[in-house]
Parts: C-alpha cells; structure tokens; sequence
C-alpha cells in the first residue's frame, strides 16, 4: 500500500506541486499553509475557503496529524515546562517551554535518542538512538505546544524556536531544512531568521552552505578548544576535527549584528583553566563570535564536577579581556530534568 504523505512533511512548493497532480490550482497551497501554520488550525471541516471536493481529495491524499501530547511538567519558580510528545510508533520526544518576559523559547528534538554520544550529554549516553524525527513531528512539536500554552494561559506565543533538544540537527538535515523553511514562509509560520537556533556538535557538511542562506543563527557546540581532549568527550571529533570545524565556521558570511554562538561547556578542572580559555581565544581569532558559558548540568553516567562559580567568572573575564562577548547560560528546567543534555524522557518528578 501507497503511504499517505503527512502533509506537514512538506514544504510550501512540495504541496504546490501534490496538487497540481491533483489537478488543483498552485494557490491552494498557500491557503491551506495559512489554515495549518497561521491559523493553526488542523480541522478540514473549519478551512472554510476551501471547496468541499477539494478537502476530499485532501483528505484522501494526505494525512493531517501531528503527535498529540503525553505530558507536561512545569516548574513554576523558573517558570520552564517541560513536554512529552508521543510519536506513531509509540515513542516519546521531549521539547522544553522557557519563558523570560516577553521570550517564550521552546527548545526542539529532532531525533529519538542521538547518534553522537557525547560522554557529558544524558541524550546520547543513557538512552538508544532510535530513529531520525520527520518533518511533521519536528514541526509537531511547535504547533502541540503552542496550542497547549495558548489553551491554559501559559503564553501567548512562542516566540524563538532552539533547535537544541534531542538529537544533532545536522545529521536529520533535510528533515530540520523543511521544517525551517516552513518556518521562515511568510505564508506558514513567518517566523523570523533571527528567532531562530540551530545547535551543532561539529557537523561540518554543506554547513556554511546552510547558513550563508537561511541566515538563522548558529551555535556550536564546542566545549574543548584542543583535539584530543575533545576527541575524548566527543567522539564526533575523531572524525570531524575541530581544525575543520573552524575552518567551516570561517566560511560562513554574517551580517553585521550577527554571530556564531559558541557554546562551552564548564567542567571542574578539566576544560576551565586558563590554558583553555587562552586556547580558546586562539582558535576563534577571526570569527565573529559569543561565548556561552554553560554550567555542566550533573547526569548518572558522567561523574564530573561542574566547574565552581569562580573558576566560571574568572575564565568569563578572561575571555572578556579578549574583546569577545561573553553570556553564562543559566539553565532552566533543572528541576524538570529538562536542563541542557538532560533529555532523557523521565517525567523528573522523583
Ligand atoms: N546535538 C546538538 C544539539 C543539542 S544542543 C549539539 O550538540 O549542539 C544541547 C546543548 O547542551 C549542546 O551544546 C550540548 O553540548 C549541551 N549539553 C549536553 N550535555 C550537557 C550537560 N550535561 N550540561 C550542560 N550542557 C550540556
């Protein structure tokens, strides 16, 4: 039997093209992205301009649902909720809700468990990876939970999209390439370039290309400035080395307000001496770029100390000196166990 396209698997040209096969006019298609991403709205039977034959043939071509929510979490003292989606094959995704003032971040998977197993990150060293996210449950994610905040007062609306959640983005490129051009369509979700975050562990291929145009922004997800001690954490480097990964980095083309985000992890006396922030400050010479110190968030299998308040100032300061930005990310969600690599599907109530 034929499977049926989920239709949130396709972007605004893709269903341009399902119905003129269908022997539909191209300008359907950007109705029904209005009803499905502007409106939000999934139900055939509401999509009022649409003619009845029309959503026959819709809904005899396509399949219009997205993962329904499992369960939620919040905490309220950092005001972070916490998401279980439930995929077709009886899996669950996590996506993580952050809310600072007017920022409403929801912070994204795109695979079930991850490839890369990073010994630091819970994603990829306690759980199987299983499978890659399809578009639809990449984007799933966003319209469950939007609709969820609105529901129960929780938000208005989502404002930046943080592609940081299970999985490396760069390794579901086509998947997470439909899902951020449905994003950016002015006739979907119309979101802004700038709103928008991809993180990666050092995933090099047609990565400049990707950026130079879409023009959302990066983050790198570097954590140790020397090869083998990055080999040793990250075992991605002993394929792509970090040598080559700046090397990337420095052919990507940034406007003027724009930078890399380079995303440092801080362990205990392992990568917050000043010998790496010296290291660091040398390897990022030429590129436009801010540093985000990210306290460690413990895991069972990684038996590292965060580094001390300290040591996270003084290496700040250092790296400050240099005339680099510097932020320290406070991590929400710890107390949900939907912390930075913290992802690993418990409900983190016990
Ligand atoms: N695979 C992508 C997307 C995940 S982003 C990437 O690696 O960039 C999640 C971010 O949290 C990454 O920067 C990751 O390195 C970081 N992280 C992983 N485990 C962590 C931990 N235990 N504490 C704090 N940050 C962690």
């Amino acid at each position: 039997m034929k499977k049926i396209e989920n239709i949130f698997n396709l972007t605004i040209s893709q269903l341009e093209f399902h119905l003129t096969n269908l022997k539909e006019q191209k300008f359907r298609a950007k109705q029904l992205f209005e009803w499905l991403y502007k409106k939000q709205i999934i139900n055939l039977d509401l999509m009022s301009n649409l003619s009845t034959s029309l959503k026959q043939k819709i809904s005899k071509s396509f399949n219009i649902k997205i993962p329904l929510l499992y369960k939620v979490d919040s905490c309220l003292q950092d005001n972070s909720h916490k998401f279980l989606i439930k995929t077709y094959d009886d899996k669950l995704i996590e996506s993580i809700l952050m809310i600072v003032k007017k920022r409403v971040t929801l912070c994204i998977s795109c695979m079930i468990g991850c490839p890369l197993k990073c010994s630091f990150c819970a994603t990829g060293s306690e759980l199987k990876f299983i499978r890659k996210l399809e578009t639809f449950e990449i984007l799933g994610q966003i319209l469950t939970i939007q609709n969820y905040i609105r529901k129960n007062n929780i938000a208005d609306k989502i404002t930046n999209i943080v592609f940081m959640g299970m999985g490396e983005p760069l390794l579901n490129f086509n998947n997470v390439k439909k899902t951020i051009e449905i994003l950016l369509d002015p006739n979907g979700f119309s979101m802004s370039k700038r709103k928008i975050t991809i993180s990666t562990a050092g995933i090099i291929d047609g990565l400049s290309e990707f950026i130079n145009k879409y023009k959302i922004k990066l983050a790198i997800s570097l954590h140790f400035p020397f090869e083998e001690q990055r080999s040793i954490f990250m075992p991605i480097n002993r394929k792509i080395s970090l040598e080559s990964l700046i090397k990337e980095l420095k052919r990507i083309k940034l406007a003027k307000r724009d930078y890399i985000t380079i995303e440092y992890l801080m362990l205990n006396k392992i990568n917050d001496t000043l010998k790496h922030a010296k290291q660091l400050v040398k390897i990022l010479n030429g590129i436009k770029t801010k540093v985000n110190l990210i306290p460690y968030n413990t895991t069972t299998s990684f038996n590292v100390e965060p580094s001390s308040e300290e040591n996270l100032n003084y290496f700040a300061k250092y790296i400050r000196s240099k005339n680099i930005m510097v932020t320290i990310r406070r991590s929400k969600g710890k107390k949900i166990k939907g912390g930075c690599g913290q992802f690993i599907l418990n409900s983190g109530k016990k």
